[in-house]
């Protein structure tokens, strides 16, 4: 790719409290190459001529977000059980609803249209945590990945940059029950044929990834956890797990190993720098310790733990305890990253009734830098030279960002106000519009194809 100019009204750079006006982004070869503010403080590097051929981003410029967990599938549940009484876990009955129905090439469909909406909102990387992995009664597919293949397809036509964090799946209750009904396509039997199969995965294409994950103590007995950690590490990828996001998972946990699911992780070798733990609402203060001293990652997916009543994870504790935090919209319930971020802070509030947990510039790394580090892009996720090229411009100037400082974006911006967006350098998203994808009439006729409409 040629070398390209852009210059962004405000763009967030790298450790900066706040926006820095009028910086001109130079990109080739879907690399950043220079990042120049012209004025305060920067030296100007740019001649008038190069200010000339540089496409101007009226707004303000962010790295890439990065949703570091996702369910495509649940996008198809939006909507459908928000009115309704229950809890998570009659949630869950209609989500395994939509899980029966799925193959290879809905799922593409599904994907594709759920990976072109996180576009438009300015997600660049997904973390797709994956377990619909064989055929609605478990037998596998001619391709025992077939489903994995259709989410990595499904990432190059949206646009985004996927890791697949292929996981293992293999029982229904912390005390071993097996699988039943929609959930026995989630499992590969044990932790080592499920190793095998992720290992047969070669995505071929530098968009994607593959990573591990743990779906839960609950699915993965105790003995095997070390199998899949082994696994992640040997071959340098992230390492997911949901944990405690509900306080029956933790009973269950106790009444069966004696000790809490994050004990439970630690002990077998789960957690660490490269291990994201996705929730964590409902840790003790000693499993925010393990968590924290071992540099776990914790996603939190405000958005979905709300829409689930599943609860607020104490997010200033996490971090002060160590954990990098991400972000997620998980469920889909909404995919607005803004919306998550500043739920991280407004969800504090309403627990402690004061203000001022995290700084904007805390709300946008855990959006974009953290998030990528948490699904092993490391070069990913900053304005600066050699990160790859990802822009993701707002509108400063819509009904709801007019008259907002550029640093008030985190607290104002919504999804519909990012305006364009730019992929490995390469324009996925212009002037709000999907540049390939028709995101409503595919999301319709996607949804359709796997409901009772
Ligand atoms: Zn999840």
């Amino acid at each position: 790719m040629p070398l390209t100019r852009w210059l962004a009204e405000y763009a967030w750079l790298p450790d900066h409290a706040e926006p820095t006006p009028e910086v001109l982004i130079e990109v080739e070869d879907g690399r950043i190459t220079a990042v120049a503010p012209l004025v305060g403080g920067g030296t100007p590097t740019a001649g008038v001529e190069v200010l000339r051929d540089a496409t101007r981003l009226p707004g303000l410029t962010l790295p890439g977000l990065a949703n570091a967990h996702s369910h495509a599938f649940h996008r198809a549940l939006r909507g459908r059980t928000q009115g309704g009484r229950g809890d998570f876990w009659s949630w869950r009955d209609v989500m395994y609803d939509v899980a029966a129905r799925l193959d290879p090439d809905s799922y593409l469909a599904l994907a594709r249209a759920a990976y072109a909406e996180m576009a438009l909102a300015g997600i660049t990387c997904v973390g797709e945590f994956h377990y619909l992995h064989h055929g609605p009664d478990g037998t596998p597919y001619a391709d025992p990945n077939a489903m994995g293949a259709a989410l990595i397809e499904a990432a190059a036509h949206a646009g985004i940059r996927l890791t697949l964090l292929d996981t293992c799946y293999l029982t229904a209750t912390v005390d071993g029950a097996p699988l039943v009904g929609a959930q026995r396509r989630f499992g590969d039997g044990d932790a080592l044929r499920w190793a095998e199969r992720v290992s047969a995965i070669a995505p071929g294409n530098d968009h994607a990834r593959v990573g591990a994950a743990i779906h839960s103590v609950r699915a993965v007995p105790a003995e095997q956890l070390a199998t899949v950690a082994g696994w992640a590490d040997r071959n340098g990828v992230p390492l997911h797990v949901h944990l405690s996001e509900q306080p029956a998972e933790n009973d269950a946990c106790r009444a069966v190993h004696g000790c809490t699911p994050t004990r439970l992780l630690a002990d077998h070798g789960v957690l660490g720098p490269h291990t994201t733990a996705v929730h964590a609402t409902h840790p003790t203060s000693a499993d925010l310790a393990l968590l924290g001293e071992s540099r776990t990652g914790i996603c939190l997916c405000p958005t979905t733990e709300r829409d689930l009543a599943d609860g607020i994870g104490p997010a200033r504790r996490m971090a002060e305890a160590g954990s990098p935090l991400s972000l997620g919209s998980d469920s889909h319930a909404v995919i607005d990253l803004f919306e998550d971020a500043r739920a991280v802070e407004l969800d504090e509030r309403l627990r402690t009734r004061r203000r001022g947990h995290f700084t904007p510039a805390d709300l946008c790394a855990a959006a974009t830098v953290a998030g990528h580090a948490a699904l092993g892009w490391g070069d990913a996720g900053r304005l600066a030279v050699g990160d790859r090229a990802d822009l993701v411009t707002v509108r400063l100037d819509s009904a709801r960002t007019a008259g907002v400082p550029p640093v008030g974006a985190f607290h104002a911006a919504t999804a519909a106000d990012v305006r364009h967006v730019v992929v490995d350098g390469r324009t996925v998203v212009a002037d709000g519009r999907h540049l390939t994808v028709d995101v409503p009439t595919e999301l319709r006729d996607a949804i359709e194809a796997v409901t009772n409409r």
